[in-house]
């Protein structure tokens, strides 16, 4: 488990882990942390993590190509609250040969009808129904600067720019959208980036996976949509890697076949 405590204990002092947007400021603020790790800051939830999103927009889902990702940031589940009690996993976060495709979230087990609550404190961005994707979902951004999504819901219980405190039940669990079998597919996004919400939230014993999750631009995981006419050793050439690695992080063997439009871990 990696705590700030142990980061400055590695010799990282508090301005390592501030993110680059607010490391410009005059010398006596550069020891002060973000609002969300610092206990005795107001946090803003009209403005959630505005030290990471330069602005509030209900347009996009992930789309966040103009902002500038941190080398690192450091995500504090100070004051979290599972969004279900399920602790049933029924599919993992990642590639899956079975659908040949990447998958951003984590299914969850939960009924029709089963409350979901806010993972955090926050303020809802979306709220909307997409019916071959999402069905009827949710896209909470926490002042901590992670976006969480709720998807396949049957009912949502919050509107867009509704603030919600961590625990309060934003929907209802279901089946809507591209979905077999009612379930929670529960995202976890820094600045459109979906991480492991298993780093975080541990559902099989339903309390944090850690205290504080640290996201790192040089470990975040990289996905590569195969392409007509691609191979294993170009997509590993274009994308800095190995067919090695490609092969490890995708389970698959050297001799694979990949078909286009596949979706590939390369990093
Ligand atoms: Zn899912």
């Amino acid at each position: 488990m990696l705590s700030i405590a142990l980061l400055v204990q590695n010799g990282l002092l508090a301005q390592d882990i501030i993110p680059s947007k607010v490391r410009s400021v005059s010398p006596m603020e550069m020891v002060a942390l973000p609002a969300h790790l610092n206990p005795g800051m107001a946090v803003d939830l009209d403005n959630p993590a505005s030290f990471l999103y330069p602005e509030w927009s209900n347009e996009y889902v992930h789309k966040f190509e103009d902002f500038e990702l941190p080398d690192t940031v450091v995500i504090s589940m100070k004051g979290y609250v599972m969004p279900t009690d399920s602790t049933r996993i029924t599919d993992v976060y990642g590639y899956r040969p079975r659908r040949g495709r990447a998958h951003f979230g984590i299914d969850i087990k939960v009924r029709t009808g089963d409350t979901i609550r806010a993972a955090f404190d926050g303020k809802v961005r979306i709220s909307r129904y997409e019916r071959r994707g999402y069905g009827h979902y949710l896209v909470i951004r926490h002042p901590n600067g992670l976006e969480t999504v709720y998807g396949h819901l049957s009912k949502k219980l919050v509107e867009e720019n509704d603030i919600v405190h961590a625990g309060d039940p934003i929907g209802l669990g279901g089946n809507t959208g591209r979905s077999t079998g009612s379930h929670l597919h529960f995202e976890t996004r820094i600045l459109g980036n979906a991480v492991n919400p298993a780093y975080m939230f541990d559902f099989p014993n339903q309390k944090a996976t850690t205290d504080y999750y640290v996201y790192s631009k040089n470990t975040r995981e990289v996905y590569y949509k195969v392409r007509s006419g691609d191979t294993l050793s170009g997509i590993a050439a274009r994308n800095a890697t190995s067919v090695a690695n490609i092969c490890k992080l995708n389970g698959i063997s050297r001799n694979a076949v990949i078909k286009v439009g596949q979706t590939l871990r390369v990093n």
